[in-house]
């Protein structure tokens, strides 16, 4: 593993100005035009062999070595979020309504940043880095079409690494984990559907807000009655819509939200639950359920050998970063499915300063990082592609 931390803290002021540009214009998902194109010309100009709208608004690049080797493939995303920013620094976001709230921003800076570092090392390089610039992440729809417009083809890499910055952690401390991270996610929609009237005759109507209301409280003992305790999962029902005036029972209701798990057992036993109290409980009130499951995504699984190279390497070169090897979350993210078709590790570099008052949750209007995880997590990722194409 190579040492690529004196090289990066030359690159501090850019890296740092990079970010806070893409921070400043914000995109949301598959509308990452002014994004993907900065990506795909800094990629152009460093040499890459580029390929743009990839899933849409995503770019590739592929840095060929001189030498036969491994394909490895760095995942990035970079969309932001629907959230008007609250913050008051002089790199807010401009556009009203969006904000990178999830630190995006900061893993564009770092992949591209990654791809010079690596660049400049082409002539001892064994094997080529995949550079995947994905769009979409926050809506779990980015992967997905990145994969089917061929990412994994030609080359089909052999290795996957990327990163997440990550503010429940503090900066100077690193996840490198070992099997399941992140949680599978799936969104539903649940409808029920009753029969309405007049507010003050509800003997004449099946009220679909009261069968709604139960329903949601039944729901609370499928994790906590029906689920193993030793397990995990989480389900959350977090919109709701369909009433709107105060004197009439309405026809019928609906909600959504979204469940998290780690496993596929677990999983389809939520799920099941899920089905048989929705439709127990509508019932017994003369309603009707319709539950539906939309987009999903399965746990982000790291594959416990590279973790283990990595986190040696890292403890000799790095001696200073605390690194976790047990890092868990209910938050998802659909770099899992490029980690279900190829072997890799997904790290989180913490970038949370409590001091600074940069410790608000992902997805937070006040939402921002301690820029020193740019650093740290440009040199953490550059060395973790150096260990599969370049010889120590
Ligand atoms: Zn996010
Ligand atoms: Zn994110």
């Amino acid at each position: 593993m190579k040492d690529f931390r004196s090289q990066v803290e030359a690159m501090r002021e850019e890296l740092i100005a990079q970010r806070r540009d893409f921070h400043q214009h914000p995109e949301l998902a598959f509308e990452e035009i002014r994004t993907a194109g900065i990506v795909a010309e800094q990629l152009q100009q460093l040499g890459l062999e580029v390929q743009s709208g990839v899933g849409k608004t995503g770019v590739v690049g592929v840095l060929d070595g001189e030498h036969d080797g491994p394909t490895v493939l760095v995942r990035c995303d970079m969309d932001a979020l629907p959230v008007t920013e609250e913050n008051e620094t002089d790199y807010v976001s401009q556009t009203p309504g969006k904000m990178h709230a999830c630190g995006h921003d900061g893993h564009t800076t770092i992949a591209l940043a990654v791809a010079r570092l690596l660049n400049d090392k082409r002539a001892d390089m064994h094997g080529r880095v995949k550079f995947v610039f994905q769009p979409a992440e926050e809506t779990g729809l980015g992967a997905r079409a990145m994969i089917a417009d061929g990412v994994l083809d030609q080359p089909k890499p052999d290795y996957c690494v990327g990163l997440h910055l990550w503010n429940e952690m503090p900066v100077g401390q690193v996840a490198v984990p070992s099997g399941p991270s992140m949680a599978g996610a799936g969104m539903f929609e649940l409808h029920i559907q009753g029969r309405g009237g007049h507010a003050a005759m509800p003997h004449q109507t099946a009220d679909p807000v009261v069968a709604l209301a139960q329903t949601i409280n039944a729901m609370q003992s499928i994790v906590s009655r029906n689920v193993e305790p030793t397990e995990t999962a989480v389900i959350s029902i977090t919109q709701l819509a369909g009433s709107h005036a105060p004197n009439i029972i309405p026809d019928s209701v609906s909600c959504a939200g979204t469940i998290r798990t780690f496993t596929p057992a677990i999983q389809q036993l939520v799920t099941e639950r899920m089905h048989a109290v929705a439709q127990a409980t509508a019932q017994s009130m003369g309603c009707t359920a319709d539950l539906q499951f939309g987009v999903s995504a399965p746990p982000v699984n790291n594959n416990a050998e590279i973790a283990a190279r990595l986190t040696d390497g890292y403890r000799r070169i790095v001696p200073d970063i605390t690194i976790h090897n047990d890092f868990r979350t209910m938050a998802a993210e659909d770099v899992s499915l490029f980690l279900e078709a190829i072997p890799g590790v997904y790290m989180m570099v913490g970038s949370a300063n409590h001091e600074r008052g940069l410790d608000y949750p992902h997805h937070h209007p006040r939402f921002d990082i301690d820029e020193e995880a740019l650093i740290i997590g440009a040199s953490m990722l550059a060395s973790a592609v150096s260990e599969f194409v370049l010889p120590d």
